[in-house]
């Protein structure tokens, strides 16, 4: 696959006229206001009938869990739909994006594939049709790039029970969520070494005694998406809440994180494209108007660089989200050092499409209503998220050198 068919054109222009309408008048809200995405999102889900689609996801799901097969998600539709929502709202709000994947990826992803029929049925419908927010709480201040390695957040034994205590950071919807899927160290009272020690993974509820959620703090970029603290004092959790009910769930906690990062890693690349779409956009028709002694801007060899290399940027993303699609068509995953490739390059790609499309535009690349500042702001993330360029350089060179 390297271009779009007359089908994902049709849909490209669906959600297109729905960003125009739904989501770009509402910009100044969700990046100057504080106003939280949730609505949109929602509004989203019901317009294209996703939220429809969502319940029969779930279903066939749990079917395939209660008939004793894998609960990962199948291939059943087109995947190149979500893509091209994913490059869509990127044009004009990746935070969106962000918290979207989060609350419907992750964390209900998360809880279908390590939860019993029972759990996928008491949290992850709901977050998978949106009616409830979700967050997935791995980082914590001390092991952010270390996240399993340094994980202090501990769950102790205590009867039937686990008495939950520690913090998270920086986790996407933590302020809103209703629902938070949450990674925590198991202390037995060993005196094994705390980097060795197994990885439970717990949902919570918003509200439940000694969890707080933090107000969403003030950040860089992606202001349409909320992140905040979670703190866990004494929070006591039942068997019921710990995935499949298990210390020893298929794969384990370890394995399931580490799942998630290679389906962040590769829809990072559909984000960054749509970053640099939208930016190479705007650069040319802002290069073709704008005349400097008595010539367009885009006849200066400078400026044609830029465009140019921008143009190399768009070309070579865009390729590496075909080809993803086209892979998961044939039901294949990417390596480990496939998908931290690909967001690496993609990654860096928006950010430097994003700088130059401010360049281009000048004094006017800087402020607000051309927008350019905004999605470069928004990218910077992309390199830090998800692992950051240099714990994507690591593990390509260890998934390669492996024995
Ligand atoms: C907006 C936003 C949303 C987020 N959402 C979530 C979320 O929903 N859930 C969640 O759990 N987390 C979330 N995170 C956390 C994110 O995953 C971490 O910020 C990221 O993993 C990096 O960790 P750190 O910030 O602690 O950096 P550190 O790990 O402290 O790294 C600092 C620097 O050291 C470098 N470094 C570290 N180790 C090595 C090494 N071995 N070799 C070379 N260089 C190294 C890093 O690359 C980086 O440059 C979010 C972060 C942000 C900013």
């Amino acid at each position: 696959m390297y271009e779009w068919t007359e089908e994902h054109q049709a849909i490209i222009g669906f959600v297109r006229r729905f960003v125009d309408t739904e989501v770009r008048p509402h910009i100044d809200d969700l990046e100057h206001n504080g106003v939280p995405p949730y609505d949109v999102l929602r509004k989203m889900y019901v317009t294209f009938g996703l939220k429809d689609m969502a319940q029969e996801n779930f279903q066939r799901q749990l079917d395939r869990k209660l008939g004793g097969e894998p609960s990962q998600e199948r291939r059943t539709s087109d995947p190149a739909a979500q893509m091209i929502t994913t490059i869509e709202l990127c044009r004009v709000s990746p935070g969106l994006v962000t918290s979207l994947g989060v609350s419907t990826g992750l964390a209900a992803g998360t809880i279908n594939k390590l939860g019993t029929p029972a759990q996928m049925q008491r949290w992850a419908l709901d977050l998978m049709t949106l009616d409830k927010v979700g967050a997935w709480a791995i980082t914590e201040p001390d092991s952010g790039s270390d996240a399993l390695g340094g994980m202090r957040t501990s769950a102790k034994r205590d009867g039937d029970e686990y008495v939950l205590n520690g913090q998270k950071t920086w986790i996407t919807n933590g302020p809103y969520a209703d629902t938070i899927v949450l990674y925590a160290k198991l202390d037995d009272g060993s005196n094994d070494d705390v980097r060795n020690r197994k990885v439970l993974t717990f949902v919570l509820d918003k509200g439940m005694e000694g969890l707080d959620q933090s107000r969403p703090m003030r950040k860089m970029g992606q202001h349409g998406s909320p992140t905040g603290d979670v703190f866990l004092h004494d929070v006591r959790v039942g068997k019921d809440r710990l995935l499949g009910e298990t210390e020893e769930p298929l794969g384990g906690g370890r394995q399931s994180a580490k799942d998630n990062f290679v389906a962040e890693r590769a829809g990072v690349a559909a984000m960054s494209l749509g970053i640099i779409d939208e930016c190479l956009k705007i650069s040319i028709e802002y290069a073709k108007q704008r005349k400097l002694w008595g010539t367009a801007i885009s006849q200066f060899q400078l400026v044609q660089l830029k465009l140019a290399q921008m143009e190399v940027a768009r070309v070579n993303v865009s390729n590496l989200v075909f080809s993803h699609i086209e892979r998961s068509l044939n039901g294949a995953v990417p390596t480990f050092a496939e998908a931290s490739a690909m967001k690496l390059y993609s990654a860096q790609a928006a950010c430097q499409v994003a700088d130059d499309a401010i360049q281009i535009l000048g004094g006017n690349g800087y402020i607000a209503e051309y927008r350019v500042e905004q999605l470069s702001r928004d990218a910077r993330v992309l390199r830090i998220y998800a692992g950051t360029d240099e714990m994507q350089v690591v593990a390509i060179a260890k998934d390669l050198t492996r024995p």
